[in-house]
């Protein structure tokens, strides 16, 4: 079944299409990842059936021994564009979410060494927790969100969004100039430092401070 998220207010369930990620867009999970600071965007896709609601079960694979948490905050797109400039950017934005770009950090770090793509670190089901959109009218001031991700009540990452390297403006300038946005995308923005590994049993929340909070339990696959 294709995957849907609901947006706050209207309640309207929107069909998830293209799900972006930018990879090392906060300069300290970079530093974090020994990683240099890119010159343009880091981008990746994950599959729609990634995308599990607040209150599902994050599913460990059992072919990883490392599954990391990476909080982001999800841009949520509301109509089709193409060769959007960073200026007219705003108009295309349906909402913000709050979301975790679970990864399996070995199967990743065994990618990186081959030279192979991250789909299956980055992609497995369950990979794409995801709050209900807020409507972007809602949101004071997209440039300084707080995120934070707990893990059994223990905050293991905070950040505010001004400290991304690539704005939100700047990736859909980009994202869009290769790649035809269409309502229902999602981008996650990349996560800031403090990623660590979480095991069956744990409970993660991600929250966009002020706004919403997700919830949920660890299994093994
Ligand atoms: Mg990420």
């Amino acid at each position: 079944m294709m995957k849907r998220i609901r947006c706050n207010g209207s309640g309207e369930e929107i069909l998830v299409g293209k799900i972006f990620c930018l990879g090392k867009n906060y300069a300290a999970h970079a530093k974090e990842m020994e990683s240099e600071v890119p010159e343009e965007p880091v981008v990746f896709l994950k599959p729609s059936t990634a995308i599990i609601r607040d209150g599902d079960e994050i599913k460990i694979p059992r072919m990883s021994h490392e599954v990391h948490h990476e909080v982001e905050l999800v841009v949520a797109i509301g109509k089709e564009g193409k060769n959007i400039r960073a200026s007219d950017s705003a108009g295309y934005v349906l909402g913000y979410a709050i979301g975790l770009d679970m990864t399996m950090r070995d199967v990743q770090n065994e990618a990186k060494k081959q030279g192979h793509p991250w789909t299956v670190a980055k992609g497995f089901d369950t990979s794409a927790p995801v709050s209900d959109i807020i409507p972007a009218a809602k949101i004071n001031n997209p440039r300084d969100l707080t995120i934070s991700c707990k893990v059994n009540g223990v905050i293991r990452q905070k950040s505010s969004t001004r400290n991304m390297i690539f704005s939100i403006d700047t990736i859909i300038e980009y994202i869009s100039s290769i790649f035809t946005l269409e309502r229902g995308d999602l981008i996650f923005t990349g996560t800031p430092e403090g990623v660590s590994r979480i095991v069956a049993g744990d409970t993660i929340e991600a929250e966009l401070v002020g706004y919403t909070t997700i919830s949920h339990r660890v299994v093994q696959a």
